[in-house]
Parts: C-alpha cells; structure tokens; sequence
C-alpha cells in the first residue's frame, strides 16, 4: 500500500491543474465567442459550459481513470474503487449538478426562493469543503468533497517517487528576491529632486535669477514645477507660481530647491495674493 503513496501537495495540486485546464478552454471559447454578433449565444452560457466540463470529463476519467491534472502529476484514481455506477455519480456530482445549479442561478432569477435555497446550499458546500480539507490534512486521502463522497482513492502511477524540486530556479528566485529588496531598501533612500536640480545646474551653464515683489497671476498661469493649473497659487520670490503643494513639497524633500525656470533659490514662500 505505502508504493501508492500520494503526497498530499500533488493531491492538491492536480486540482488546481483542473481547474486551470478548465478555465483556459473557457478562456479560448470566449475569444471565439467574441466574433460573433453579441447576444447570439450569451444566454446559451451554462450550456457551453457544461458542454466543456462533460467533454473534457469524457475524454479523461472513463478512458484513463485519472482527471487531466492527475494525469499530469502521474496519479490516477483507484480503478477497481469506481465500477460504472459511481463513475455515473461522478459525472453527476462533477458536471450535471455544477450546470443544473448554474443554468438555475442563470434563468430562474424570479424564483427567490429558489435562490435562497441554492445560496444556502452553495454555503453548506463551503463548510463540508473546509472539514472535508481537514480531514485531508490529517489523512492524506481524498481532498475533494466528491472523492470524499464516492469514497474514491488516489494512486501514484509512477510508485513512490517523489516531486523533482529544481534547485537551480530556487536560487535564482532566491537572488532575485535578495536584489529587489536591496533595490526597494535603497531607492527611496536617494534624494531625486536633489539631484536632478544638480543635472540642471550642470548643463545649464548661465543661470538667470532674479527676484521680484510682485507675481503676475492670470488664469492661465501653470504652475512652474507640475505645468498644471496653479493650486493654491504660491511664489518662492521669483517671478513663477507654484502649487503650494509642489513647492512645499520639493522644499522639504530637497534643502537647496530652486525655480524649475529661473533657477532662484529660497527657503521661504509667499501666497500669491491676488487684488
Ligand atoms: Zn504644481
Ligand atoms: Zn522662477
């Protein structure tokens, strides 16, 4: 019994694997769907859906035993624990009750009651989904509802061996992972408002600082720093308006800000006041 081991991780993973299948062919057939008119098949949804599940049930569990993600992690299901009854129920309970219960949510949207029951139900399901995990966890074996329903079993196909890891990857995530935090611990730590007024400084040669009493403020003026419409209008002493939370900000940020435009410098700022 112990060289039909299973471990739990590929258990979990072949359902996930399934359920990307799924969504991936779903995926596909929507893309085709699009070049149709709109609404010619939209309301055929859970049909086309169901359509889906039952072929890709079709071609995997009655040929071979084994869903298409078992197949993929080498695991199948017990053989001789699903005679043609419970592969029947198996279909039931994986591909015509999900359809019943979405052709219902889909079409009779009047009957409240109806769905109350299947919201209800759809809640239930949760929780026996939850215990049933547990319930895996602790045994190993069947960690879906219906395996756990059918009581169905998995097998290893390939005896015992376990999953190949592939170190080579994980230290390269590894290196990854090191340098993108050094990276996100290091860049906020340099100062770019700082050094880009001392790139500007060094390629423009001959600066033209001149302050000035008054600022002209029209409706059109844009603030020097962002190039939008003036917020809360402020100057630094040069003849430019500034958002004041552009000023203030940069000012903060970087002791030696000078005007975008003019390069003047100063600590201090005035409101624009306007008469
Ligand atoms: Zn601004
Ligand atoms: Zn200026």
């Amino acid at each position: 019994m112990k060289t039909h081991f299973v471990p739990r991780v590929n258990q979990l993973d072949s359902i996930q694997l399934d359920s990307e299948i799924k969504n991936l062919l779903r995926q596909q057939i929507q893309n085709i769907l699009q070049c149709l008119p709109p609404g010619l098949l939209s309301h055929l949804q859970p049909e086309i859906n169901f359509v889906l599940n039952s072929a890709l049930w079709n071609f995997s569990i009655p040929r071979s035993y084994a869903t298409f993600g078992q197949q993929m992690l080498s695991i199948a299901y017990e053989k001789d624990q699903l005679p043609p009854v419970k592969l029947a129920m198996h279909y039931l309970l994986t591909t015509f009750l999900p359809y019943a219960k979405e052709s219902c949510q889909f079409r009779l949207t009047s009957w409240s009651l109806l769905q109350k029951m299947l919201t209800l139900v759809e809640n239930a399901l949760v929780l026996f989904n939850l215990l049933n995990f547990f319930k895996f966890l602790k045994t190993g074996k069947q960690p879906s509802l219906v395996d756990c329903l059918l009581r169905i079993n998995y097998r290893s196909l390939d005896g015992a061996k376990r999953r190949n890891i592939g170190y080579s990857y994980m230290t390269r995530e590894l290196i990854w992972a090191g340098f993108m935090e050094l990276l996100g611990f290091t860049v906020p730590l340099i100062n770019y408002h700082s050094l880009k007024r001392k790139l500007r400084n060094f390629l423009r040669l001959e600066p033209n600082r001149q302050s000035v009493e008054r600022v002209e403020l029209t409706p059109d003026s844009k603030c020097a720093y962002c190039n939008e419409r003036v917020i809360l209008p402020h100057h630094m002493g040069c003849s430019h308006v500034f958002c004041y939370y552009c000023l203030k900000g940069n000012q903060l940020a970087d002791a030696g800000f000078e005007c975008n435009i003019c390069d003047y410098r100063s600590d201090t700022f005035k409101r624009v006041i306007v008469l």
